[in-house]
């Protein structure tokens, strides 16, 4: 069996009270392994970003518990906190997330603590398809496929353990989703990291280890891939 990287154990996140009450999420448990490419797939409003903002420690649930290695996140404090989100954590918005007044070498540089970096950010853009003269451009210079490459860096380049992606192919066209797609597949692939992606597009599961399927803030479905599929051959 695997060894277990993270363990979620009974979250719950409510919003509001009385007749407003909202379960985000309403007691979801399970593992994820290291090393796998697991997707959470769900409708709009089920809780899917939820689920990953505590996991990345964004967020802090109104009940229950997620261990990485063993260690329980929910009760960590402040430095403590912030740590485990820059070391532990690479995080894949929809929307890029990046820095607008910074390059996208500065952007990547700046997610590592030691500021000087500069080798290390480089080779990570260039490990992305960003080559010399795209890493001094600005994010309104570039494509959101090309933005989304350096937020791929970004999370890259620190070594972080868990890289959580939040519908990283929401913005994209279905070409450079498509691209995107396999860059993350061969980084599981060739780096072993652990990869969290959620997403509303049911084809996207297909290149997944495993599949959760959420509806509503409960875990509905449950499923291992034996042979998961290339992210070329996906169809949608
Ligand atoms: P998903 O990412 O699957 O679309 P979310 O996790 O964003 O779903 O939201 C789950 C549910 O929680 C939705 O009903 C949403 O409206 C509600 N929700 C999310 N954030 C808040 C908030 N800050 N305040 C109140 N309700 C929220
Ligand atoms: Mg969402």
């Amino acid at each position: 069996m695997a060894e277990k990287i993270l363990e979620i154990k009974n979250l719950k996140k409510y919003y509001g009270k009385g007749d407003s009450l909202v379960k985000a999420l309403d007691d979801v448990s399970f593992d994820v392994y290291k090393g796998e490419m697991l997707v959470l797939l769900g409708n709009s409003g089920c809780g899917k970003s939820t689920l990953l903002n505590i996991i990345g420690g964004m967020d802090s649930p109104t009940d229950g518990h997620v261990l990485i290695n063993g260690e329980d996140i929910t009760q960590y404090k402040d430095k403590k906190l912030t740590n485990y989100r820059k070391e532990k954590i690479g995080f894949i918005f929809q929307f890029y997330n990046l820095l607008p007044d910074l390059t996208a070498l500065e952007n990547v540089r700046m997610s590592l603590s030691k500021k000087d970096e500069n080798h290390l950010s480089e080779k990570t853009l260039e490990l992305v398809g960003l080559g010399d003269q795209k890493m001094k451009q600005y994010p309104s210079q570039m494509s959101g496929g090309e933005q989304q490459r350096v937020s791929i860096a970004r999370a890259l380049v620190k070594n972080a353990e868990i890289i959580l992606c939040d519908e990283p192919t929401g913005a994209l066209d279905d070409k450079t989703g498509r691209k995107i797609l396999e860059l993350l597949q061969d980084i599981v692939r060739k780096q072993g990291q652990t990869m969290i992606i959620v997403t509303h597009t049911t084809p996207i599961a297909d290149m997944a280890n495993r599949v959760i399927t959420l509806r509503d803030g409960k875990i509905e479905h449950e499923r291992v891939n034996e042979h998961p599929l290339s992210a070329k051959d996906i169809v949608w």
